[in-house]
């Protein structure tokens, strides 16, 4: 039987504190970012951790850190291989981030990564969530984190109504962040916070039985859990439509790179692709951009199939034709004919990669 809200205990951050940290000592999960106190793996840890999940996170930064082990490392990359080294994860803006920001930290630090969030806060593309993990872990400074899970805990344990994306209580989030600092390590608080939130205070039937907070949780005493956030409703989904072409010549196929600034997909290299309006569309299109897009003159001939891809609220299906050509032109300075091995070392997102696979199993020649 749960108690009142009014008979709740008074929330007296000290407590909570211990009571979190007792629960995290006993249950935290042995992540390979909680192994080290190099503030480089910490930062490459959580920016892979923002919109992925944890189990997707662990390969991809093992294999960051083999690939790139130091800032240093990372800063004289090329932007193909961090995003040959990010593709499949998604967001691909946070692979860039993360190459201008080690450009920058070696630039402005050398070696030696600064220790307070607030020179954090000067390296491009880092907020105020970033800083706050990577100097409150790798130095113990006494900066809060608030991220989704951070948010939907502390709402919750204190009933707190309202938006909190937005002001005030976006601000009050982040006072309570840091209220919750008053003893024990700043980065073991807030990785406990943010552990209680992926793993018992989920957003949907959260598991109260098993939360060291369960006695002094005001949304939990009041049975209204799952009420806090107050999130505003998310955009509905927008489905959008593509028409790709494999078009090949010889043993290669036709890769070209998308622009920096491009919306979608920024620098990544695609199968030529154009969005329609209606699947009955997508072979005419083609030709049209492979034309005026590529100087080529061909024609789609079969379907090698339909691919669907999520990213934020965009559902996108792409059908995928084998086109043949009729005449080539030179073809534009940022496309180019790939063999199946140098296909593998180009960047491609996810989709575009399966494509690729597919298309490379079935040892397919259109010309
Ligand atoms: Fe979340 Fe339940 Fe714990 Fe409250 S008691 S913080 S609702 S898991």
């Amino acid at each position: 039987m749960t108690k009142s809200a009014a008979t709740r205990a008074r929330p007296s951050p000290a407590h909570e504190t211990e009571l979190l940290l007792a629960w995290y000592r006993r249950h935290q999960r042995p992540l390979p970012w909680r192994q080290t106190k190099d503030p480089y793996a910490i930062w490459v840890s959580e920016v892979m951790l923002q919109q992925t999940q944890v189990a997707t996170v662990i390969g991809y930064y093992q294999r960051w850190l083999e690939r790139f082990p130091t800032v240093t490392a990372l800063a004289q990359a090329s932007e193909d291989d961090v995003l040959h080294a990010w593709q499949g994860l998604g967001y691909y803006s946070r692979a860039r981030r993360l190459l201008e920001g080690a450009r920058y930290l070696v630039r402005e630090h050398r070696n030696e990564l600064p220790r307070t969030p607030a020179a954090w806060l000067d390296v491009p593309g880092v907020g105020r969530y970033t800083a706050g993990a990577v100097t409150s872990i790798a130095f113990g400074a006494k900066a809060p984190v608030v991220d989704g899970n951070v948010m939907r805990v502390l709402c919750r344990l204190y009933a707190l109504p309202g938006n909190p994306q937005k002001a005030p209580l976006a601000q009050e989030l982040w006072r309570l962040a840091e209220a919750l600092l008053v003893t024990g390590a700043p980065g073991d608080v807030n990785q406990a916070l943010m552990e209680l939130g992926a793993t018992v205070c989920q957003p949907k039937a959260p598991k109260c039985s098993s939360c060291p907070w369960s006695s002094r949780c005001r949304a939990h005493a009041a049975g209204e859990a799952e009420r806090y956030p107050e999130l505003p409703d998310r955009p509905k989904p927008t489905q959008v439509i593509m028409a790709c072409a494999v078009v090949t010549r010889g043993e290669r196929v036709l890769l070209a790179q998308q622009a920096e600034d491009a919306a979608r997909w920024a620098s990544m290299w695609l199968f030529p692709t154009v969005e329609v309006r209606a699947e009955p569309e997508a072979t005419a299109a083609l030709v049209r951009e492979l034309e005026e897009r590529y100087g080529l003159r061909g024609r789609a001939e079969t379907k090698l199939g339909v691919f669907k891809h999520s990213v934020t609220r965009y559902r996108i299906t792409l059908h995928v034709y084998t086109c043949r050509l009729d005449a080539a032109r030179r073809l534009r300075a940022n496309a180019r004919w790939c063999s199946r091995d140098e296909l593998r070392e180009l960047a491609l997102p996810a989709v575009h990669r399966r494509i690729a696979d597919q298309w490379s199993a079935s040892g397919a020649r259109s010309e």
